[in-house]
């Protein structure tokens, strides 16, 4: 591996940094006491800071040179709502939060690229380095774009990170096009009409027609959607009735549809709304139709996409990238950006999750997982990823 001496230097103290955020998580948001740790960090490194887009936001600002070409690096700071139960010395002193996804790692990683690039300034150009609240669902990323990011920050591209269980340390996985899914929920209320059970005629039933529905949506699925296009829906909750002997006035049907470009996304919004409508009208139904589009899908921009892959082989070894990762239909809000800005989000491998010291609870080490913790051993990686990655696009020719 081609690492950046002065990073693996600094290598111990980034890993205090990480642990002192892991220890203590915050929601989306919330991110106070992470975003103060960041602006205290970049501040005592003497990089300028603005805070306050997206409520917790904070956007380093690295100036050298004087050519006007800029990039932007984008962590995320935010934790999730669920108990760690995991118990090492830095497990979350924050009772029901934990940073269960890696965010402290991806913070502490481009912090570890902002010490460097401060110190060395081997790059002409600007660098903006973005710490963003509320990954977990609360559209962070958005939330500073409505603020004003990348109108007050004019950069031409911009660059995301995650890192993933189950590739090990030392590899890195991308793809050019969509890599991640759009999320978007739905909840359809049938109204009916509520009677005796035992006298159904009287009535008109909810339930029969909710189960009607869910049936029919699956032939979406199967007979609209193009097979190309990889897509789920999943009705996760159907609710209706309160007794053995009584038909209900309404009923529910509540879950999520997952695709990979907006042409299947309408498609599937669209024919659900229209079964949904004609099915309670065939029973003498209606129906309330609510669908809410989350996050869009990860769209990698091809150029951009080839010159980060370059940058990772450069890092880690030709044989050590996969520029063919397998998307996952999980979704992410750095998708925001990318549908405003030409960039990358790339997989940095967290290994198996062996990296764990005493104390890690049972399961294994994945995304969401209550015994997950991210790997110190990526630290110096991707933060050299950052660094190599900014010098290279400022100087490209
Ligand atoms: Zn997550
Ligand atoms: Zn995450």
């Amino acid at each position: 591996m081609n690492l950046i001496d002065p990073i693996l230097e600094f290598q111990t103290e980034l890993q205090t940094i990480r642990r002192t955020i892991h220890a203590h998580p915050e929601l989306c948001f919330e991110e106070h006491d992470t975003a103060e740790l960041v602006a205290n960090k970049l501040t005592e490194w003497g990089i300028p800071i603005v805070r306050g887009l997206g409520v917790t936001g904070v956007v380093g600002i690295l100036k050298n040179g004087d050519s006007g070409r800029a990039i932007g690096l984008r962590a995320d700071m935010d934790a999730l709502p669920m108990q760690e139960i995991n118990t090492f010395p830095h497990t979350s002193k924050n009772d029901g939060k934990m940073h269960a996804c890696g965010h402290d790692g991806h913070t502490a990683m481009l912090l570890g690229a902002a010490h460097y690039l401060a110190q060395h300034r081997n790059f002409d150009g600007t660098i903006y380095l973005i710490f963003q609240p509320a990954e977990e669902g609360g559209g962070g990323a958005k939330r500073m774009m409505d603020d004003g990011l990348f109108k007050q920050f004019n950069m031409d591209a911009v660059f995301g990170m995650h890192n993933w269980p189950g590739i090990p340390v030392g590899q890195f996985g991308v793809t050019a096009g969509a890599m991640m899914a759009s999320s978007n929920e739905f909840e359809v209320i049938v109204n009916g009409k509520g009677c005796h059970a035992a006298q159904p005629h009287k009535g008109i039933d909810p339930v029969m027609v909710a189960v009607q529905i869910a049936q029919s949506w699956q032939t979406i699925i199967t007979r609209n959607r193009n097979p190309l296009d990889a897509a789920v829906l999943s009705i996760t909750q159907i609710h209706g009735g309160s007794a053995t002997n009584v038909i209900p006035d309404d009923a529910r049907l509540i879950g999520t549809v997952r695709t990979f470009n907006l042409r299947s996304l309408d498609l599937i919004e669209e024919r659900m709304r229209q079964i949904a409508e004609h099915t309670a009208q065939a029973f003498d139904a209606t129906v309330e139709f609510h669908f809410k589009r989350n996050y869009p899908p990860l769209i990698n921009h091809e150029a951009e996409t080839a010159f980060a892959a370059q940058i990772m082989q450069d890092v880690v070894g030709t044989e050590n990238v996969d520029i063919h990762v397998e998307p996952t239909m999980g979704a992410e809000d750095f998708a925001f950006m990318l549908q405003e800005k030409p960039g990358c989000y790339v997989f940095i491998g967290n290994g198996e999750g062996d990296h764990r010291m005493a104390g890690h609870g049972l399961g294994p080490c994945n995304l969401h997982n209550p015994s997950y913790d991210f790997n110190d051993d990526l630290l110096p990686i991707g933060a050299t990823y950052w660094v190599r990655l900014a010098e290279a696009w400022l100087a490209r020719t």
